[in-house]
């Protein structure tokens, strides 16, 4: 039985929750056929709901956090994986339900766990992270949906953020001319960089407004919710779409249904957490074909394990830009 070193969620006797470094034994590890030498994890937003409590994240206690996770297999008892291949793993409850990657050491399920295609390095994968492969989801469903590049302009709101800016990439270096929605016009450069044509600034979205307004974008990937979401919605062009992923800026949905039976507007709804192995494999595909790896790292940033805690409070604060890889092991 050996320990190793952990961020653990407990709870305190006022049912209160205490955040700190620890450690945890191999005992302690939930249920799983695979052991994992965690090497790399990231900071998504939701890990900073788990970290504050903001959110009802964490449903059990003590929790390790972190929801993406790359390493090496220590232990299998599963045919799919042996001892010494790489493995990654995007959601499907870690960091939530289940002990996550913030932790030298994990035991997941050989069901939830990827081979890490050769294409990717480690930091790739991480800095791609959930976040990234829910901007493919997004940016797929937007091509499901028949929005071509000539179609019109694609909004992408909290581009500045991970999600966001991936988006930015993605779509830009498809062809599609981006219009990125932030808070930080001090990012505009940065958005630019990505590939994104036109600024505008997020306080344009977030008042309340009409139920139709005019119509100014044929898709649009929302990363923020609430009332921008509901903005977004009325100001789709004919017969355009809106991927939903996020709820930066609430969950609530203050709409009406006027963009839907006037204009046929489409809003689809995108998870990552519990898609199927299959779909995440198409997703993780196009990422390897389509995502620039030189925009990607230019969009990410490296921590020491020790900061990921800080860095998780900051992240629910919005002042992160982009992705961040957390060095475990
Ligand atoms: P980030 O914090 O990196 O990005 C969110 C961005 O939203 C911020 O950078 C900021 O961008 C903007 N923002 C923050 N607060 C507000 C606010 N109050 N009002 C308007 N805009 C705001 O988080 P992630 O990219 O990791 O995640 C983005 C969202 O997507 C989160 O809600 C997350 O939970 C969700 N998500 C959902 C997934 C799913 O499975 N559906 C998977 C992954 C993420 P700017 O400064 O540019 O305005």
């Amino acid at each position: 039985m050996s320990a190793f070193r952990a961020v653990r969620i407990d709870r305190d006797a006022a049912g209160g929750q205490q955040v700190a470094f620890g450690t945890l034994t191999d005992d302690e590890l939930m249920e799983g056929d695979v052991t994992v030498r965690v090497e790399r994890s990231t900071v998504n937003y939701k890990d900073g709901l788990a970290i504050t409590g903001k959110a009802p994240v964490v449903r059990r206690f003590p929790m390790v956090p972190g929801v993406d996770g790359v390493g090496i297999v220590e232990a299998s008892d599963s045919d799919l994986f042996a001892v010494g291949d790489r493995v990654f793993i995007n959601g499907w409850g870690i960091g939530e339900t289940h002990l996550g990657a913030w932790a030298e050491r994990a035991r997941w399920s050989s069901d939830w766990l990827l081979p890490l295609p050769s294409s990717f390095s480690a930091d790739e994968a991480m800095a791609i992270g959930t976040a990234g492969y829910t901007a493919m989801r997004a940016v797929l469903a937007l091509e499901r949906h028949d929005i071509h590049p000539a179609a019109g302009p694609v909004l992408v709101t909290g581009a500045s953020g991970g999600l966001g800016s991936i988006a930015v990439a993605l779509l830009a270096d498809l062809g599609y001319h981006v219009v990125a929605s932030t808070g930080r016009p001090e990012q505009a450069d940065y958005l630019k960089g990505l590939g994104a044509k036109e600024i505008i600034d997020r306080a344009e979205l977030s008042a309340p407004g009409k139920m139709l307004a005019k119509e100014r974008w044929i898709g649009a990937i929302d990363a923020v919710g609430g009332q921008t979401l509901a903005n977004v919605l009325s100001m789709i062009r004919y017969d355009g779409a809106v991927a939903s992923c996020g709820n930066a800026g609430g969950l609530d949905l203050p709409a009406s249904v006027a963009p839907f039976i006037l204009r046929g507007v489409t809003l689809y709804g995108i998870d990552s957490v519990y898609v199927p192995k299959a779909i995440r494999l198409i997703a993780w595909d196009r990422l390897d074909r389509d995502l620039d790896r030189k925009k990607l790292a230019d969009a990410t940033k490296h921590i020491a394990f020790t900061d990921v805690i800080d860095a998780a409070r900051e992240i629910v604060e919005g002042k992160v830009r982009g992705r961040l890889v957390v060095e475990i092991g």
